[in-house]
């Protein structure tokens, strides 16, 4: 029985797994509960948790909730129903707060070990120790440095009791700042500790003032946990010696060994162009903001740029919220992953790269619909009471997804506007004055005879008469008028009109002139089969939570579409998922 060869089975990951081939592995995933989870996420969640799936073992969902400014409820909720929605349930559930009782002792035992100083160096001071702003000149240690060890632990103990405020005191790693063999910044003497006054935590209250950093915490976490292998982005690859040296200190690993503790291994982000993952950023565009601008008189002027997106979930985003929501199926989404590979190298991709992934999923899973986005109304004048009909039309014509629904046809049918031209001409195909065009799935094509309009000189009904024998060239969708479902649809473009929209001007507000006004087009009078009303009620319209069963469909000539989440029964609204072909101007 061959394995499937899968992204873990060669290549990188198997590599990784080689290094340190043990029975019981264990992975994590330990996101920041600072904000939403994106794109490139899902390739750390599918590594991470994959990993542990491919070699039976186990996978924690670990918040690294060490900075109390930045988190809210929110985001640990989202970040877990993600997991679960990628079709992923961890092991546990793990906060890195869990172990501030340990992280405080063993930051004790480094201080002890004389591995470990209170500094009380201001922050230009410690850049000048480090080398200056390049980092290149001639690097010192400060009077801190060799101060007793017991002196270092009183003073610990004093930030931990109050006596300093944010920034007069920090607990600094003793490696290799003085050392000018040591090139990796990452040993110049790291904070480990720092004073955070407003520190009410989510978890620990009011509990404690001082708090580990990245540096001190996720190593220990790791090690704590007793997680084999750590995989982290490319990012990290200059801390995995202060990462293994600390460990080294406090006897949780051995020198040039994966016999004891974590081993730590990078690889490359995935990165979407064309669109924004920046937390900050999207917050921006989530909530708008207000920017002052500086006039040539030297008058300040203040600017209110309103929101550019409903919400987090907003399908114009790279969210893994709003990617759920504008039907990505997560299984494409994982599939997509596993295409672009993993190695430590940084996959950039366009976003047409997803969408034309995604298709390819789509085409195979989703059934036919006919909609019709902007509909005006054709009589068939002609139309008899015995051709009064319920069609009965594959979900798939061409089989893949199996399934039928019947398709209504009465005397009055929904065409969409773009389908009709007033005036005919030798190389147009579709619907015009004594032209024919055939109807989806309908024995006879349609010949429009006359048509009205308003008083705007928008047509408001076009008269047509059957076209019996008549050999069309082309197809159209239809929806009947008596059965017709009213939905609204939304179709999506990139939401800045550039490709690169990080190199806008973010500091002052500059990026809101570059908003695309087409990013969301709707649809507010579209007409779908009643067929979608079948395809609902076999479906939940809820997706909260571990399912995925939004209703997706194709609808012909048109788009890949979902219905939105927040539809009611009587008040549907579409989503469009992506293009039915790649956009020709990219
Ligand atoms: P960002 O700065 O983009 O918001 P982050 O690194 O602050 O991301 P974390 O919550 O710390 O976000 O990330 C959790 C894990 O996801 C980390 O191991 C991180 O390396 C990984 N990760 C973050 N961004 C990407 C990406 N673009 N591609 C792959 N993995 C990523
Ligand atoms: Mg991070
Ligand atoms: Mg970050």
């Amino acid at each position: 029985n061959a394995e499937p060869v899968s992204i873990f089975s060669e290549g990188w990951l198997q590599r990784v797994y080689k290094e340190k081939a043990v029975k019981e592995v264990r992975s994590r995933f330990p996101p920041e509960p600072n904000g939403f989870l994106h794109i490139g996420h899902a390739k750390a969640i599918a590594v991470n948790f994959g990993f542990a799936r491919h070699h039976k073992g186990v996978c924690y969902l670990r918040y690294d909730d060490t900075n109390p400014e930045k988190e809210e409820e929110k985001y640990f909720t989202s970040i877990l129903d993600i997991v679960k929605w990628l079709g992923f349930e961890p092991w546990k559930i793990t906060y890195s707060s869990d172990n501030f009782d340990k992280l405080y002792e063993l930051a004790e035992e480094l201080i002890k070990k004389d591995g470990a100083y209170v500094c009380h160096c201001s922050r230009e001071e410690v850049n000048m120790q480090r080398g200056g702003p390049d980092n290149r000149g001639a690097r010192y240690a400060c009077e801190h440095r060799s101060r007793p060890v017991e002196e270092s632990l009183s003073e610990f103990r004093a930030m931990r009791d109050g006596k300093y405020k944010a920034g007069e005191a920090y607990l600094r790693m003793k490696q290799s700042l003085t050392d000018p063999k040591e090139g990796n910044p990452q040993m110049w003497d790291l904070p480990a500790y720092r004073v955070i006054e407003k520190n009410h935590h989510h978890r620990t209250g009011e509990k404690w003032r001082v708090y580990p950093t990245y540096d001190f915490t996720h190593c220990i976490c790791d090690a704590l946990e007793g997680i084999t292998h750590s995989m982290c982005t490319t990012e990290f690859q200059q801390s995995r010696i202060s990462y293994d040296w600390l460990l080294e200190q406090l006897d949780m690993k051995v020198p040039k060994s994966e016999e004891k503790g974590p081993m730590q291994r990078e690889f490359g982000r995935l990165n979407v162009g064309g669109t924004i993952l920046s937390k900050r950023r999207i917050l921006m565009l989530v909530e708008g903001t207000t920017v002052e601008k500086k006039n040539a008189d030297g008058t300040t002027e203040t600017k209110t740029i309103p929101p550019a997106v409903r919400g987090w979930d907003d399908p114009r985003l790279f969210t893994l919220v709003a990617l759920r929501r504008r039907g990505i199926p997560a299984k494409a989404l994982l599939n997509f992953v596993e295409e672009l590979g993993v190695t430590d190298a940084l996959t950039e991709i366009q976003p047409y790269r997803l969408e034309s992934s995604i298709r390819k999923h789509l085409e195979r899973t989703v059934p036919r619909q006919m909609l019709v986005l902007d509909p005006i109304k054709v009589v068939i004048e002609d139309f008899a009471a015995e051709d009064d009909q319920e069609i009965t039309v594959p979900y798939d014509p061409k089989g893949a997804i199996p399934g039928e629904r019947k398709v209504k046809l009465g005397k009055e049918v929904y065409i969409d506007r773009a389908d009709f031209r007033e005036e005919d001409s030798a190389e147009y195909f579709r619907l015009a004055p004594n032209k024919a065009v055939g109807l989806y799935n309908v024995a006879f094509p349609i010949r429009a005879t006359s048509f009205s309009k308003d008083a705007n000189g928008n047509i408001t009904e076009i008269k047509a008469v059957k076209a019996e024998g008549e050999k069309p060239k082309t197809y159209i969708q239809w929806v009947d008028v008596a059965t017709a479902i009213s939905v609204t649809a939304r179709q999506y473009n990139s939401l800045f009109k550039t490709e690169s929209p990080n190199t806008l001007d973010w500091k002052t507000g500059g990026w809101a002139d570059d908003l695309n006004p087409e990013s969301e087009i709707i649809f507010e009078h579209a007409v779908i089969e009643k067929g979608l009303s079948d395809l609902i009620d076999t479906h939940s319209l809820n997706p909260s939570g571990a399912s995925d069963d939004l209703v997706r469909f194709q609808a012909l000539r048109t788009a890949y579409f979902c219905v939105d989440v927040e539809s009611a029964k009587d008040k549907i609204v579409l989503n469009q998922i992506v293009s039915l072909r790649e956009d020709k101007a990219k």
